[in-house]
């Protein structure tokens, strides 16, 4: 059993095909095949799409003679295939204020991506409000108003304990007086109590529809990469949770090349409207099918 690091460092495919690149051909048997389905399952993939990318690459080729640099091309083609579908920036509406809701476990890097965003909007002429709707934590708080500075954006807070719906209000309230292009509201990412979350988000989604019955435009989830098959689980919760539009994944610049992508891709068809590649404000990218499965493939 190699550990998925390993796959990682190695790039998913040189131990399966070793060095040769264009010269060396082997034929594609179902032992090769069967070794290519462990290599995308152990790289987060998920079963049933390493099943389904293998049968696809095996179509018409069983037992012809393939390069491993073949191998790799029709590879990163089945995964640039699938994440195409689902590789799509935020939409943006011409409503005033756009509301973006934030929804993610803790830790997944909410805050981050709140203010990478808002950074990025500013750059693009966008004036914005964040709300610091996470009011239970009051070091979640003190985070999004050091990003706040950092994007030049103000950041709505309330006491500590207080309902997080009343100061999404409060939030739209002032985002409309200011004639804000975009309001970003964080929210908890307590999952323990899901039902607590559940009324919470719910009521937040309430308030904010007596301003503008078209909020929230968007519903973000976070998502950490590196939790690998984890963020199947979150998926499937939050959507209870929440109306999920839209993901982000984080910490795609550490060891995870992020084989749950084309796992989530799959399965949910979410869009996935931007990438977390570090811990600085400019460390927010697009999401690009090609780069991803390049990457992936090594
Ligand atoms: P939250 O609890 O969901 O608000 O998560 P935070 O935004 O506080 O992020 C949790 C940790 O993950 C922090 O240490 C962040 O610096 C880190 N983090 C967030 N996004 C990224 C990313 O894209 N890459 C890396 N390397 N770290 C990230």
């Amino acid at each position: 059993d190699e550990p998925q690091d390993a796959v990682a460092k190695a790039g998913l495919l040189s131990r399966l095909t070793g060095q040769g690149g264009a010269v060396v051909k082997r034929e594609l048997d179902d032992d090769m095949l069967e070794q290519l389905e462990e290599l995308l399952i152990a790289s987060d993939m998920g079963v049933d799409t390493a099943l389904r990318v293998t049968a696809n690459i095996a179509e018409g080729r069983l037992g012809k003679r393939v390069s491993s640099d073949e191998i790799k091309a029709l590879l990163a083609g089945e995964v640039a295939r699938i994440m195409e579908t689902v590789a799509r920036p935020m939409p943006l509406y011409a409503s005033k204020p756009q509301v973006v809701l934030i929804v993610g476990v803790n830790g997944a890097g909410k805050t981050t991506t709140i203010g990478k965003l808002a950074s990025q909007f500013r750059a693009a002429g966008k004036s914005v409000v964040i709300a610091a709707g996470d009011t239970f934590r009051a070091a979640a708080v003190e985070q999004l108003q050091v990003w706040g500075e950092r994007a030049g954006v103000p950041v709505l807070t309330a006491p500590e304990g207080s309902d997080p719906a009343s100061l999404a209000f409060d939030a739209m309230s002032k985002a409309e007086a200011d004639g804000a292009d975009l309001l970003m509201i964080d929210t908890a990412g307590r999952l323990q109590n899901r039902q607590d979350l559940m009324e919470e988000l719910a009521k937040i989604v309430r308030v904010i529809r007596k301003k503008d019955p078209d909020a929230p435009h968007n519903t973000l989830l976070v998502l950490d990469a590196t939790t690998g098959q984890n963020a199947i689980n979150q998926v499937e919760t939050f959507q209870k949770l929440a109306d999920v539009s839209g993901l982000v994944m984080t910490k795609l610049d550490g060891t995870a090349k992020g084989g749950i992508l084309v796992s989530l891709a799959d399965k949910f068809g979410l869009p996935i409207h931007a990438i977390g590649v570090g811990e600085q404000i400019d460390d927010l990218q697009p999401f690009d099918p090609e780069e991803f499965a390049a990457a992936l493939i090594g």
